[in-house]
C-alpha cells in the first residue's frame, strides 16, 4: 500500500477500526503541509489555523527544521539523559536559559505538556515539602492524572476519580480567593496558572493578575508555576506571555510549539528548585532527534523575527475579528498576538464545518468559542482570506 494512493474513506475506515476510539475528529485526513497550508487525501487545500493545536508556530515542513531534524536522525536519535551526555542536549538547554527571563535556568525535559506539567508538581512538591497545589476553573494542563488533578472540566477529571490530593481550583482573576487558598492549612505547594487560558477558551489573565499571584506566592513561600506550553515561543506576540506583565515564575512548563511539531517539553526552573537524583526522569526526555529540532525551531523564530511577526499580525487579525461583535450571534473577540478566540452566543461546531468546506481549519474551545492558532509565518493576505470566509460563515 503507497501513501499517496489512500483516499479520505480508506484511511477513516481504518483509523475507525483500529484506534482506541477515544477521539472524536472531523472527517478529514490531513497528508501533506506547507507553510501555512495543509492538503488532505482529496488534494483539498486548507488554510490551517490549527497548526495542530498550536503546534506548527515556525509552519509546516519547515525547510530549515526538516534539515537539522534529518542531519540529526543521520548522526545520533536517542541517548538516555539519565545516563549520558549529550552535545546537543547541552546546547538546548543553555538556549532555553538564554530565551526566558533571567532566574530560570535549569530545564527538565520532556515529551509533552502533560509530562512538564507533572514535573513541575514533582520539583514543587519535593522543594517545599508542602502538597497542595493551587489551581484555577476553566485551566487546562493535561490528561495525565497528576496534571489532570489540577485541569477543572468536570467531564475530563469524574470517571477517573480519585485523583490525586492536594488540588484545589479558584475562580481565574480573583486574587482574594487565590490568597485564601494559598494559606490554607500548612500553605500551598504552589499556584499553577496559564498566561492566557487556551483550552478553556482564550481567556486574557486580567490586569494585575499575575503580578498579584507572583506577590501571593512570595508572601506564603509557594512556588509560582506558569504553565505556558500553549502559550510559549511567540505564540502571544513575545517570546513568552510573561514577558507582557514582566513578572519571573518559579517554574514555566512549555511545549507544543518548542520542536516545530516534534513532541518535545520543558520545566524550566530558577536555582534552587530541586529534587534529588533519581527522584524523577524519562526515557525519551532529552533525546538528541527532539533537541536538534527545539534548537532549530528556536533559531528559526529568532532569525526570521516570528515573535514581532506575530505581535503585528495578531493585532491586524484581533481588529478584523473585533469587527463580527456587531453581529448578533457573536459575544466577544479577544486575543494575544496569534492565539485568538471569537465567542458565540451558541455552540460553534457547525461554523466550523462550514470553514472548513470553504478551505480555513479553526479550533473550538470551550464550546462557544472558535479559536485561531495558525503558524506564526501566516501573512496577512491569508488572514483576510480566512476573515472573508468567516464572514461568508457567520452572516447569515
Ligand atoms: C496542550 C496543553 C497542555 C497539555 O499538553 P499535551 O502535550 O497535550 O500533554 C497543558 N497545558 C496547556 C496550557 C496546554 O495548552
Amino acid at each position: 500500500m503507497s501513501l499517496d494512493t489512500m483516499t479520505t474513506t480508506e484511511i477513516i475506515d481504518r483509523d475507525a477500526k483500529y484506534t482506541s476510539g477515544v477521539y472524536k475528529k472531523t472527517p478529514v485526513a490531513l497528508v501533506r503541509g506547507e507553510g501555512v497550508r495543509v492538503w488532505d487525501a482529496d488534494r483539498n487545500e486548507y488554510i490551517d489555523c490549527t497548526a495542530g493545536v498550536g503546534v506548527a508556530g515556525v509552519g509546516h515542513a519547515n525547510p530549515a527544521v526538516a534539515r537539522a531534524i534529518s542531519d540529526q536522525v543521520n548522526r545520533l536519535i536517542t541517548v538516555a539523559e539519565g545516563y549520558f551526555y549529550n552535545d546537543v542536549r547541552a546546547q538546548l538547554l543553555e538556549k532555553l536559559a538564554e530565551i526566558t527571563p533571567d532566574p530560570l535556568q535549569r530545564s527538565f525535559l520532556t515529551n509533552s505538556g502533560t509530562e512538564a506539567i507533572e514535573a513541575a508538581i514533582k520539583f514543587a512538591r519535593g522543594t517545599t515539602r508542602r502538597s497542595n497545589i493551587i489551581a484555577t476553573m476553566r485551566a487546562f494542563h493535561g490528561r495525565t492524572l497528576g496534571a489532570l488533578s489540577a485541569t477543572w472540566k468536570r467531564k475530563y477529571r469524574k470517571p477517573f476519580e480519585p485523583l490525586v490530593p492536594g488540588f484545589h481550583h479558584v475562580p481565574y482573576g480573583d486574587l482574594d480567593r487565590l490568597e485564601d487558598a494559598v494559606r490554607d492549612g500548612d500553605g500551598a505547594a504552589a499556584v499553577i496558572l496559564e498566561a492566557v487560558q487556551g483550552e478553556g477558551g482564550v481567556y486574557l489573565a486580567p490586569e494585575g493578575y499575575l503580578k498579584g499571584a507572583r506577590e501571593i506566592c512570595d508572601r506564603h513561600q509557594a512556588l509560582l508555576v506558569i504553565d505556558e506550553i500553549q502559550t510559549g515561543f511567540g505564540r502571544t506576540g513575545r517570546m513568552f506571555a510573561i514577558e507582557h506583565v514582566g513578572i519571573t515564575p518559579d517554574i514555566l512548563t512549555v511545549a507544543k510549539a518548542m520542536g516545530g511539531g516534534v513532541p518535545i517539553g520543558a520545566a524550566i526552573m530558577r536555582d534552587g528548585i530541586e529534587l534529588e537524583p533519581g527522584l524523577h526522569g524519562s526515557t525519551f526526555g532529552g533525546n538528541p532527534l527532539a533537541c536538534r529540532a527545539a534548537l532549530a525551531t528556536i533559531q528559526y523564530i529568532e532569525e526570521h523575527h516570528l515573535v514581532e511577526k506575530a505581535a503585528e499580525h495578531g493585532r491586524y487579525f484581533l481588529e478584523q475579528l473585533k469587527r463580527f461583535e456587531r453581529l448578533d450571534h457573536v459575544r466577544e473577540a479577544r486575543g494575544l498576538g496569534l492565539m485568538l478566540g471569537l465567542q458565540l452566543r451558541e455552540k460553534v461546531g457547525k461554523y466550523l464545518t462550514a470553514l472548513r468546506e470553504r478551505g480555513v481549519l479553526a479550533l473550538i474551545a470551550g464550546n462557544t468559542v472558535i479559536r485561531f492558532l495558525p503558524p506564526l509565518i501566516i501573512t496577512k493576505d491569508e488572514i483576510d482570506r480566512v476573515v472573508e470566509t468567516l464572514w461568508e460563515v457567520l452572516e447569515r
